[in-house]
């Protein structure tokens, strides 16, 4: 059986004239579930009953589960069991201009950030189209609003699951499915350099994160393992060539940890680094969890850092803080899960 979930409308174009259907049929049934969130074959009223039977006996829906939900007043977390007894998580965050979800991409990650809860444990296996397509509409339906913009942030390293990833991304925007506008569908990378080369080449108009969460090889190093493959020069010219192939701005993540990443020096380098690029730094604080030594920077550093930057004329944001009542760090509800 396949889910359902996995295909663009081209694609389900394809298998209904390989299989004597009409073309048209494709758009009747994503028609019914992703516009009328009828999720039943037997109930989609206008197409024949051979076609229900045909979709009955070779595709499914649904195959992830909605195991656990967290609240708290700007941000939800989900926990969602797949089909084999993984568990994965999403946020929901609610924003002034809309809903923004942060999905995974991956069971577990092997990128190994030092700060890092969802890479506390390793990766266990990549996730499929479906399973991401499936968390947004799984939210969604549960608000019963819509979603806005989706970042791939969750569990796991998108550009190690590149294709899956990509194709999630075609289902998500696609006018006839869920319509999710590519301004608005963010994938972010902790720098994994010849996929953000191929990423240039996709010629989509979805936005590019890049993790760089220190302004030095010496810093990087000790927090984030990919830079003994991918050092920071390395990274800095792919986004540049990136940023002049697309004319697109990148934002550069930067969670501040406190005494690792937050001093003035730190500022000024990274003002440095960045220098003439078209970026947009994104200071994000850091959610502390039980398991891991790392500490948030305090507010009074945050802003000094973040004024050095300004006058340095860098584009930068403080980002809100989501969901510190509930267990905020990514991976957290999906590691105390797992370590039961
Ligand atoms: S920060 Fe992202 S890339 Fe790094 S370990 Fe965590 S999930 Fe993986």
């Amino acid at each position: 059986m396949n889910n359902i979930f996995n295909y663009d409308l081209i694609d389900l174009e394809n298998i209904l004239i390989n299989n004597n259907y009409k073309k048209y049929n494709a758009k009747q049934i994503m028609s019914w579930i992703y516009d009328k969130k009828i999720y039943d074959f037997y109930k989609m009223t206008n197409i024949s009953k051979e076609l229900i039977n045909y979709l009955n006996q070779n595709f499914n829906l649904f195959n992830i589960k909605l195991q656990k939900t967290e609240k708290s007043k700007d941000t939800n977390k989900y926990l969602f069991k797949l089909k084999d007894g993984h568990f994965i998580e999403s946020v929901l965050m609610k924003h002034d201009y809309g809903n923004s979800v942060c999905i995974s991409s991956q069971v577990g990650c092997n990128m190994g950030c030092a700060f890092c809860e969802s890479g506390r444990l390793k990766k266990q296996r990549d996730l499929l189209p479906y399973e991401m397509v499936e968390q947004i509409i799984l939210i969604q339906n549960s608000i019963k609003k819509r979603i806005d913009s989706v970042v791939i942030m969750g569990i796991g390293e998108p550009f190690d699951n590149y294709d899956n990833v990509m194709k999630f991304i075609k289902i998500i925007n696609n006018p006839h499915l869920l319509a999710i506008g590519a301004r608005h569908i963010t994938v972010s990378t902790c720098g994994l350099v010849p996929m953000i080369e191929k990423f240039s080449n996709e010629n989509l108009q979805v936005n590019l994160a890049v993790s760089l969460h220190a302004p030095n090889n010496e810093i990087r190093n000790k927090i984030m393992k990919i830079n003994k493959v991918y050092d920071i020069n390395k990274l800095i010219s792919a986004l540049k060539k990136y940023i002049s192939k697309t004319n697109r701005r990148v934002t550069i993540e930067y969670i501040l940890l406190d005494k690792i990443n937050d001093s003035e020096k730190c500022a000024i380098e990274l003002a440095n680094l960045l220098k003439g690029m078209n970026v947009y730094v994104n200071l994000i604080p850091y959610n502390e969890t039980s398991h891991l030594n790392y500490k948030k920077t305090k507010k009074v550093q945050s802003d000094r850092f973040y004024d050095i930057l300004k006058k340095n004329k860098i584009n930068v944001t403080i980002r809100k803080e989501f969901g510190s009542e509930i267990t905020a760090a990514c991976g957290q509800l999906r590691a105390s899960e797992v370590e039961k």
